[in-house]
């Protein structure tokens, strides 16, 4: 039975079953062991895939690296051209895409069109950036001498990705690594493996049809893999998206190689609710923050900070809110919230409860695991509110669940304080309609995070902004604005066409 139309969208993806009942796709270098990928929605098995040895890892390896030979000398427009193609090929596979997105990540089926949506944008950006990879000219202090600045693409770029966005954040990367003239090597989550395979499925279609080598996409899977990309000089660039535990050390093993990384690491993102906010934009804002994608996105609403005069109200709001949604079926669009990503992530879920009530949390909506018909894959859990004290060891933590603690506060300048005092740096918002509020919020004494909103929760950004956060979530930045930078090298170039040969700074070394 294909009760949900996933094998159909499997089948339309071009994600075939071989002989020894793994399935592959293109341009695949898949010898090693069996990764089985169960759906978090009705616990069901939906492919075994192969992951890459360490052979493998090296034949993506050379071929991306003679890909790059070719693909940096085609000219940047016409990388452009072939990106604008592979968003015409998503635009044609969105509807299948979206459809395994959320069967095999979770979210819900809007989500996961709206996060092909999202790579179909970024490829419209990368087409346009393709015209604008823009340097600096600077007036030389020598006569007849000319100074500029150009951008080279960097080689290799290994991407490495979470499971929660398991096909915008390869394209975030990608499309803009390719309209750079880059080649790009990517390590999907070995949650979500298939959302890779149908990817590189799409776009190979795209390189062939243009006659590019495929190496200028490489797919591997497999955790280990992560590590090798860690320690590989070939790999200049690292694009990591995942945990902060695992970004650290990322991070310190590519710097020890002198590589570069982009990290977008965890959150723990946090709404002020002013006393001058309109409630009803408040409760959109931050329900949809805290309990969309069941709480697994790194913007997700994990603290909302209410102004001690607005409390009791926005509690009965939310209350009254949480007591309506519907758990369950992410494919079924009357649903709100859909599973976790597994059992082990229903743990950390449970494990967090019990801590923030041992350090002294008030539950004001309970949480809990759902049982029966339509949850037997074990991985749906109520959304929860906790009154917590921001300086809880828990609430300092990002726990990937529908977890909302909420806490009280005097003045502002408390608030800000509050929204900062956390490890992770990423998202961040304000409700108010006051405008000394919001600027203050948004100025240099404001919030300390990569993003900072007001009367717009924390999650859910526009590809057109530079996407990333500060402190332990990492400091790097994708997407919009002039993120494309990371993925090229600067070289600052100095000609003399005159007959002379005048030093810099006026000295002089005659002969
Ligand atoms: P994770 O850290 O468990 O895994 C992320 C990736 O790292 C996976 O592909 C995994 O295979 C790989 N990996 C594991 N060990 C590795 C190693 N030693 N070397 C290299 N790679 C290795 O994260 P997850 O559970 O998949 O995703 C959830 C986390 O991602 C959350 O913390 C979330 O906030 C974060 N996230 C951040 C952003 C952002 O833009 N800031 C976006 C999405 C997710």
């Amino acid at each position: 039975t294909d009760q949900f139309g996933i094998q159909e969208a499997l089948s339309k993806l071009g994600i075939k079953e071989i002989n020894d009942g793994t399935s592959t796709g293109s341009n695949s270098f898949a010898n090693g062991e069996i990764i089985e990928s169960y759906s978090p929605v009705d616990g069901t098995l939906i492919a075994k895939v192969k992951s890459s040895t360490k052979e493998d890892y090296e034949a993506a390896m050379v071929k991306a690296q003679e890909a790059f030979k070719t693909w940096r000398l085609i000219p940047a427009p016409k990388r452009g051209e072939i990106v604008r193609q592979m968003g015409e090929e998503l635009r044609k596979y969105k509807e299948p895409l979206g459809q395994l997105v959320s069967y095999e990540m979770g979210k819900s089926l809007q989500e996961g069109l709206g996060e092909v949506q999202e790579m179909i944008d970024i490829c419209d950006f990368a087409v346009g950036l393709s015209r604008q990879l823009y340097g600096l000219t600077m007036h030389s202090e020598r006569p007849m001498h000319r100074m500029y600045e150009q951008y080279h693409p960097v080689g290799i770029v290994g991407i490495i990705s979470a499971f929660n966005f398991p096909v915008a954040v390869w394209s975030w990367n990608s499309m803009l690594a390719w309209v750079c003239g880059d080649v790009c090597v990517w390590k999907p989550s070995e949650k979500t493996p298939l959302c890779g395979i149908a990817c590189q499925n799409i776009i190979q279609k795209v390189l062939e049809r243009n006659n590019v080598p495929e190496g200028v996409s490489c797919l591997i899977n497999g955790r280990e893999n992560g590590d090798r990309m860690n320690t590989d000089k070939r790999l200049p660039l690292v694009s990591f998206t995942g945990s902060t535990r695992v970004g650290r050390h990322v991070s310190k093993t590519v710097a020890e190689r002198f590589g570069n990384t982009i990290l977008e690491l965890g959150g723990n993102n946090a709404i002020i609710v002013s006393e001058h906010a309109d409630l009803s934009m408040v409760l959109v804002g931050a329900v949809f923050g805290a309990v969309g994608t069941a709480g697994q996105r790194c913007t997700t609403t994990r603290r909302l900070i209410i102004h001690e005069s607005m409390y009791d109200k926005t509690i009965d709001v939310l209350k009254n809110a949480y007591g309506q949604l519907k758990i369950g079926n992410p494919l079924d669009s009357n649903n709100h919230v859909g599973p976790l990503i597994d059992k082990d992530s229903v743990k950390n879920y449970l494990e967090a409860i019990e801590k923030a009530k041992a350090e002294g949390g008030k539950v004001i909506v309970e949480g809990g695991v759902m049982q029966g018909e339509g949850y037997e894959s074990g991985c749906y859990v109520k959304p929860c509110i906790i009154e917590a004290k921001n300086s809880f060891e828990i609430v300092q933590h990002e726990t990937f669940a529908p977890i909302l603690y909420v806490m009280k506060y005097t003045t502002l300048e408390e608030a800000i304080a509050m929204q900062n005092d956390v490890p992770q740096g990423l998202s961040s918002s304000i409700f108010t309609q006051n405008m000394r509020e919001m600027e203050l919020f948004l100025s240099q004494a404001g919030s300390d995070c990569g993003i900072a909103n007001v009367n717009i929760g924390t999650s859910g950004a526009e590809i057109g902004g530079a996407f990333g956060g500060e402190k332990e979530t990492g400091g790097g930045r994708e997407s919009g604005s002039d993120a494309w930078k990371a993925y090229m090298r600067r070289q600052t170039n100095t000609i003399n066409y005159g007959s002379e040969l005048p030093l810099a700074q006026g000295i002089r070394f005659d002969l």
